[in-house]
């Protein structure tokens, strides 16, 4: 069953790991994709063309997710080119892991504005077109760390957090223009994110895991195609976490 046969979605951070994963297979469910990048042109070309040869529309988009212009700019983009906008999916996000005593000013700044300021950023561009059509998904992307906090990660754990907090009053505030809004909450996914860690330190996260695994893109894009499609009609203002049972 193709659960989002002719609908389009927005994705930030599309180009690799986690949003990658979830182009490819809103692709394969029919989706028309647009995503984002931030700097890597050439995986974004490659995998715009990989979507076009599944027989959905697809573009690849330069864009700031931080800035609030671009955002609004690249919203008008999409529009222009695919005809409208079903889903968005709140993913771009970036690390600058330090302890608190050496964190600098401007790594706490650049992680707020990628991850959390982003947010409002997209939801506030797609509002309106949302609010018109009386109908429409957000996705974000959240993290278990948004939800129990991790030493060196003061600064990725309050975007994370706030994303969150974010959801749920959007959802209360849209959920009667049947605008849903929910969070995922990835635990460790096997991504170029997570690549940048010690061996040692990823095997000792594996341990700690009940499913005894880290995760998959894969494992995301199965929560996130639940919640852009009617399966979760009946659902808003949720955190799921997709951990392997991290937090349990
Ligand atoms: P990743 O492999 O590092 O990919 C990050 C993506 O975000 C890339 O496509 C990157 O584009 C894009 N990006 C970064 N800054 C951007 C900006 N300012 N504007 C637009 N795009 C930007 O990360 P990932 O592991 O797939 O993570 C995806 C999301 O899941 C993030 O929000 C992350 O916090 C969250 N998450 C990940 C894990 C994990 O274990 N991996 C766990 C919990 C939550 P470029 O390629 O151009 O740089």
């Amino acid at each position: 069953m193709r659960v989002l046969e002719g609908k389009n979605v927005i994705i930030t951070g599309g180009s690799r790991g986690i949003g990658k994963g979830i182009a490819q297979v809103f692709a394969e469910h029919g989706a028309n994709v647009a995503f984002t990048y931030s700097s890597s042109e050439i995986p974004a070309l490659e995998l715009e063309k990989e979507l076009l040869d599944k027989g959905v529309k697809a573009k690849a988009y330069k864009s700031n997710a931080a800035s609030f212009e671009e955002s609004e700019k690249l919203v008008a983009q999409v529009l222009e080119d695919f005809g409208g906008i079903d889903v968005l999916i709140n993913n771009a996000g970036i690390t600058k892991d330090n302890l608190l005593m050496r964190m600098r000013e401007e790594d706490f700044d650049q992680v707020i504005q990628t991850n959390l300021k982003s947010v409002f950023n997209m939801t506030k561009a797609v509002q309106r077109t949302f609010l018109k059509q009386r109908k429409g998904s957000i996705i974000n992307m959240s993290s278990v760390v948004g939800v129990k906090g991790n030493a060196g990660q003061a600064n990725y754990a309050a975007s994370k957090a706030g994303m969150i907090g974010f959801t749920k009053s959007v959802a209360l505030e849209l959920g009667s223009r049947n605008i849903r809004c929910n969070a995922i909450a990835p635990g460790f996914i096997e991504t170029e994110m997570t690549g940048k860690l010690d061996e040692k330190v990823v095997q000792s996260w594996r341990d700690g895991i009940p499913l005894k695994r880290g995760g998959s893109p894969e494992d995301i894009t199965n929560a996130c195609l639940f919640f852009a499609s009617d399966l979760s009609a009946y659902v808003t203002g949720q955190v799921l976490n997709v951990d392997g049972g991290m937090l349990t």
